[in-house]
């Protein structure tokens, strides 16, 4: 047997970020706290007790698609879209999506900017692409992006807000990117605790691909679903290529009974954004400003503490955070939580700083 040699460069699976005891918090994954309401999954259970669970997926998830291109067009009523099924690919996760986006478009360079989600390289490595990184400047920002734009560019990954810092990109500075008109993906991911979208130039760029995804905002990791918002070509292109009936029936009933009951979602959404700025708030000095629904704290100024030390306390005490070296040595990432799940984290947090100081 001989495997392909591209997997050497893979570090082997990691099962220790398994979730380790039931009592544990953790806000290591940037979920959502709150699952779906009981209310929700009645529903959710109703529309699959109609189902034929015996019977295949639709084949290109047409009517989910366009449920979601009109849930769009009303979400975003003030831009005017006009999206249609034709615009949108749904996924297993955006994860599904990049794999694909990675693949359709022509030219040797993927570029990223680090520190950033890690998905966009993983799934570059493994198409044997190189990947060309431009780190993002001191304030975590794009800066001049465009200027690394040159034809052996395939594809450009921008993640606005950024996971793992927290902040979105400048808005003029993508269009920048935009304007050089190669294939630029924006991943919104955590758009809906910013409420910015560059959704609103798709009609203008039609090299512009945007990603979000039901795991955060809606509270369905579990679920898998992400979508992809582009022009026609593109996903025409996708379609071609895409695992047939990766998005599975429960998905599409649970996606199709999220966005008929949009407003639940608004609500947890505006919690976690009050939630956010208090704990931004009390973690003043310490926290990156976020416009996302997790914070980045730098442990930095506190002499002697580590990621890893820290990592460890919150541990300790039941918390599991994100921890990161690298160019992001000493910093640990934290998801909003619940208000009592922030408390104890905000506890914790000081009781750290009491054993440092
Ligand atoms: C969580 C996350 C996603 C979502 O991935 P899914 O596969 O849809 O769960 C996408 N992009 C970023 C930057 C993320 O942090």
């Amino acid at each position: 047997m001989r495997f392909n040699k591209i997997l050497n460069s893979f570090p082997e699976y990691n099962p220790s970020s398994a979730k380790l005891s039931n009592d544990l918090i953790d806000l290591s994954k940037n979920e959502n706290p709150f699952d779906v309401s009981y209310e929700i999954k009645q529903i959710f259970y109703n529309k699959i007790n109609q189902t034929s669970l015996n019977r295949y997926p639709e084949l290109t998830s047409d009517s989910i698609r366009q449920r979601i291109s009109e849930f769009l067009n009303t979400y975003f009523k003030s831009y005017y879209l006009n999206l249609d099924k034709n615009n949108i690919v749904v996924g297993n996760g955006s994860d599904e999506l990049i794999s694909y986006l990675v693949k359709i478009f022509d030219g040797e360079e993927v570029i990223v900017s680090p520190p950033t989600f890690e998905m966009y390289e993983f799934y570059s490595k493994l198409h044997n692409l190189n990947v060309k990184k431009i780190p993002l400047d001191e304030n975590y920002e794009i800066n001049n992006l465009d200027q690394k734009i040159n034809e052996k560019t395939r594809i450009v990954f921008i993640c606005s807000p950024n996971n793992p810092t927290g902040n979105i990109q400048p808005e003029e500075e993508i269009i920048k990117v935009l304007e050089k008109g190669f294939p630029v993906v924006i991943d919104e991911a955590y758009a809906d605790f910013s409420k910015k979208s560059m959704i609103k130039c798709l009609e203008k760029y039609p090299n512009l691909i945007i990603l979000r995804t039901f795991s955060k905002a809606f509270g369905l990791a579990g679920i898998r679903a992400g979508i992809l918002i582009a022009n026609q070509e593109i996903v025409r292109q996708i379609m071609k290529i895409k695992s047939p009936y990766s998005f599975n029936i429960l998905s599409e009933k649970m996606v199709e009974t999220i966005i008929e009951n949009y407003e639940d979602v608004l609500k947890t959404i505006d919690y976690i954004i009050e939630e956010r700025n208090t704990l931004s708030e009390k973690l003043k000095g310490y926290a990156l400003k976020s416009d996302s629904n997790f914070l980045l704290i730098d442990l930095s100024k506190i002499s002697g503490l580590s990621a890893e030390d820290a990592y460890n306390f919150f541990l300790e005490n039941k918390i599991i955070v994100r921890k990161y070296s690298g160019v992001l040595e000493n910093k640990i990432r934290v998801t909003v939580g619940t208000k009592e799940e922030n408390k104890k984290f905000l506890d914790c947090f000081n009781s750290l700083l009491d054993k440092y100081y």
